[in-house]
């Protein structure tokens, strides 16, 4: 269920107020907000399609062409991929790494950009 920005989703209506839920802080805290990363200019990353095989953190790791790499963060339904320390995947791979590691991700969530979003991104 989504509740507008800034309303609380809750029971209050069946008169359970105590159960009340600031939806917001909880996206907020189970890091939820954080599900795609387009900051790379050649690759997206969608964490909704992700399935955590880690095949894309294996292939960047074995790449060794400088940047950190990936890896994956947090836990259950708010796991991902991402760069050490939470950096956006612009700082944890390259052009050729993030490619091949498209290529191997089952699911797309890691996938490349078409034309146009890198167009986009360009201008
Ligand atoms: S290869 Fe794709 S599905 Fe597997 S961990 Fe990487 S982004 Fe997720």
């Amino acid at each position: 269920m989504v509740a507008p920005a800034g309303h609380r989703l809750g029971l209050a209506g069946q008169g359970h107020r105590r159960w009340q839920v600031d939806v917001l802080a909880l996206v907020g805290l189970a890091g939820l907000a954080v599900v795609r990363d387009v900051s790379h200019p050649d690759v997206a990353y969608d964490a909704h399609k992700c399935i955590l095989c880690q095949r894309c953190v294996q292939v960047a790791e074995g790449a060794g062409d400088g940047p950190p790499g990936l890896s994956l963060a947090g836990r259950g339904a708010s796991a991902r991929v991402c760069a050490p320390f939470d950096l956006p995947l612009s700082a944890a791979i390259g052009s050729a790494t993030a490619l091949r590691c498209a290529q191997v991700c089952p699911t797309s969530a890691l996938r490349a950009k078409s034309s146009a979003e890198r167009r986009s991104a360009d201008g």
